[in-house]
């Protein structure tokens, strides 16, 4: 009783357009992706039953089965062009899935019955076996709309019953006899095969309940995620001009060329200028990760020699290393090392990994960054004898505000955000990044492009321009 309650409450859906479209479209995918089985299927039932019995009525069921199958071709492609919204083209398609149905069913019937006919002998193993497969295949395979699979297992029913009652009339045999035996086995068959039916039926009901509440639940993250990008860019917006000041402020205030400024007061002002600028990088890391993220940043490709990105990159965190009193050292590439990119963004990526690399290297350390080419690949690597990274933490290096030690006694600042930026960024140019490291003893960096020869054009393997900042 539930089973059938359960039923009733699905038609409500089945009456929606929506329910309608995706039955419809899930019983047409399916039944065309399972041509060539069903075919198989068919194929060497023919040949079975041409080889026992007669071969030119069996083909002849053979070639109107193979009929309908082209005809269900056809349905596929009209139903892929429906986009549901036209409850006519629904109710069409509908029509003629019935119809090919009806025919495909009526001759797989005909078929069967064919072969029980020509069995002189008591007993139906083959055809019955043969209806039995037909029937279980239905049940599993078009339970997607109930109508068409009552439909089709309505007509294989008869054809069932039919076989049952064909020795019945034949011989009219006593109740003792095995002809009876046959005869109640397949009511009992048929029993369990609407069974089955009804289990599948239900069972897609519940899929498709489960996909569609799935379906809602990506929309709201996706309405919430997109509600979360336009308030982190509109809020880092409004940060960053008023920071900008206050940090130029400050940074007069601190230079006291007048001499106004009391000596007590300069740490302070020392200290708010140093997390002001703090600010500013999360703010500035905040804006590029909602930028790339929403496709909104543009990149400029164009050839760039690799040993000069990496002299550049250097030259700009010249100051830190010297503030650190880290050596920086350079192994450029002998051969040519042309390869192609953005040069603000390659240099943004270039001067995050060198700057994690001075960031985490003990003081007076040494870090050293080398340009070669592989087989026609440029890597270039940042090698520091830092501290190194635990095994197993890869997602969380290349994770958003995910930090190795996120401890409060960590003791160097940043925003867990440079190096996911910088793998978004490499990414764009269809370049690889990774790392190899040890705990205690440290860290090689590298990131991978393709070279560029003379013979591949700037730009030309990469994603086309995204819309502009
Ligand atoms: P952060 O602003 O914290 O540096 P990143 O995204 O640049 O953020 O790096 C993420 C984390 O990866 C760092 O917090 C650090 O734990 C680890 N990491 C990155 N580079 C190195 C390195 N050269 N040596 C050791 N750990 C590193």
């Amino acid at each position: 009783m539930q089973s059938l309650s359960t039923i009733w409450a699905t038609r409500g859906d089945w009456f929606t357009s929506d329910g309608r479209e995706q039955s419809i479209k899930d019983y047409i995918f399916l039944t065309n992706q399972l041509v060539w089985k069903r075919q198989a299927s068919f194929l060497v039932a023919a040949i079975l039953a041409a080889f026992y019995f007669d071969p030119i009525s069996i083909f002849a069921s053979y070639f109107v089965v193979i009929l309908t199958e082209g005809l269900d071709e056809l349905l596929g492609r009209k139903s892929k062009a429906w986009d549901g919204r036209d409850p006519v083209v629904g109710r069409q398609i509908l029509k003629r899935i019935a119809l090919n149905t009806a025919v495909s069913a009526v001759t797989i019937s005909v078929f069967i019955i064919n072969i029980a006919v020509q069995q002189a002998s008591v007993g139906h193993f083959t055809p019955l076996f043969f209806l039995f497969s037909a029937s279980v295949f239905a049940a599993i395979y078009n339970s997607q709309i109930m109508g068409i699979l009552i439909l089709r297992l309505s007509i294989y029913g008869f054809a069932f019953l039919f076989i049952a009652l064909l020795d019945v009339f034949r011989y009219r045999p006593p109740l003792s006899s095995h002809i009876w035996l046959e005869f109640f086995t397949i009511i009992f068959v048929l029993y369990f095969i609407s069974d089955i039916s009804l289990k599948f039926y239900l069972g897609y009901q519940e899929r498709r309940e489960q996909m569609k509440l799935i379906k809602e639940e990506i929309e709201h993250t996706k309405a919430a995620l997109e509600v979360k990008s336009r308030f982190l860019a509109t809020v880092s917006h409004e940060l960053r001009t008023p920071l900008t000041s206050i940090i130029g402020s400050l940074e007069l205030i601190n230079n006291d060329k007048l001499g106004l400024l009391h000596p007590g007061l300069k740490p302070l002002i020392s200290i708010a200028t140093r997390n002001g600028k703090r600010l500013a990088v999360l703010i500035e890391d905040l804006l590029d990760m909602q930028k790339l993220e929403a496709g909104e940043v543009a990149f400029h490709f164009k050839p760039i020699n690799a040993n000069n990105l990496v002299s550049e990159a250097i030259e700009s965190t010249s100051g830190y290393a010297n503030k650190l009193g880290i050596h920086v050292t350079t192994e450029p590439c002998e051969e040519d090392c042309q390869i192609t990119g953005d040069h603000n963004r390659l240099i943004q990526v270039m001067v995050n990994l060198l700057s994690n690399a001075l960031k985490f290297s003990y003081e007076g350390g040494a870090v050293k960054v080398r340009v070669e080419n592989l087989c026609g690949r440029i890597r270039i690597s940042v090698h520091d004898k830092g501290l190194g990274i635990p095994n197993g933490a890869k997602d969380c290096v290349f994770g958003k505000f995910s930090q190795v030690d996120s401890s409060d006694v960590r003791k160097v600042g940043g925003t867990g955000l440079g190096l996911n930026i910088t793998k978004q960024i490499v990414e764009r140019h269809n370049a690889t990044i990774d790392y190899v490291s040890e705990l205690g003893v440290g860290s090689t960096f590298y990131i991978e492009f393709d070279r560029l020869t003379n013979g591949s054009r700037p730009g030309a393997n990469f994603e086309p321009l995204a819309k502009s900042a």
